[in-house]
């Protein structure tokens, strides 16, 4: 089995990705357990980052390194939050204010003007030179609900209603989510690329 290191100190990511990975023969563990640190996220997009991330922890540990990023584009503001997804009210993390702060953003658009999708971005690197790494990006579109609903998973998950549910992403059952979401479906672009590519 191939050890690799997840560019992440989240053990929320590692068991995540722990279980999607489960049959690919990988053995993970992550860049926190190693002693590393996060890298500096200096690029402009979320591919870009997840290679400057994935490119520090393969660097640093000696292992083929997997990296994710992701966030949230509306595109009636042009894509933000985006790469500012986690602190776009100006505190990392604080999902209640990110929500208030993107409802007040979007006080008064009518609903067809209220779409944005989910970005998620994988990159499985072999070697910090590794040319060729696997990239693997998955959306998931929906709007921007008017208010919050539901309390489930986290992030901006209670206010964006994918397209053709009912439901927004907090009242969804975990493994529904798990199928539809960004990261559900850069997952399994990536299982298919390590199965046809190798790894
Ligand atoms: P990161 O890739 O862990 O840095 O996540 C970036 C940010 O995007 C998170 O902190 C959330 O605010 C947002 N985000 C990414 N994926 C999701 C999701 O599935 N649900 C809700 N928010 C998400």
């Amino acid at each position: 089995m191939s050890r690799i290191v997840l560019a992440s100190s989240n053990p929320g990511k590692l068991k995540e990705f722990g279980a999607l990975l489960a049959d690919s023969g990988l053995d993970i563990v992550t860049q926190g357990s190693l002693g590393i640190e996060d890298a500096d996220e200096t690029g402009l997009t979320f591919v870009e980052n997840a290679l400057l991330k994935a490119r520090h922890a393969a660097q640093h540990s000696g292992l083929p390194a997997l990296a994710d990023d992701s966030g949230l584009c509306v595109d009636h503001l042009n894509g933000a939050p985006g790469l500012y997804s986690a602190r776009y009210s100006g505190t990392h993390g604080d999902a209640s204010a990110n929500n208030a702060k993107l409802l007040n953003a979007m006080d008064g658009v009518p609903t067809e003007r209220r779409g944005a999708f989910f970005i998620g971005v994988l990159v499985l690197l072999r070697h910090p030179e590794d040319p060729a790494p696997l990239i693997a990006e998955g959306r998931w579109y929906g709007r921007i609900l008017t208010e919050a609903r539901g309390t489930g998973g986290f992030g901006y998950n209670p206010v964006f209603l994918p397209d053709g549910y009912e439901q927004s992403v907090a009242e969804m059952e975990e493994a529904q989510k798990n199928r539809l979401s960004h990261r559900g479906q850069a997952l399994s672009l990536l299982r298919e690329q390590i199965r046809s590519r190798g790894f």
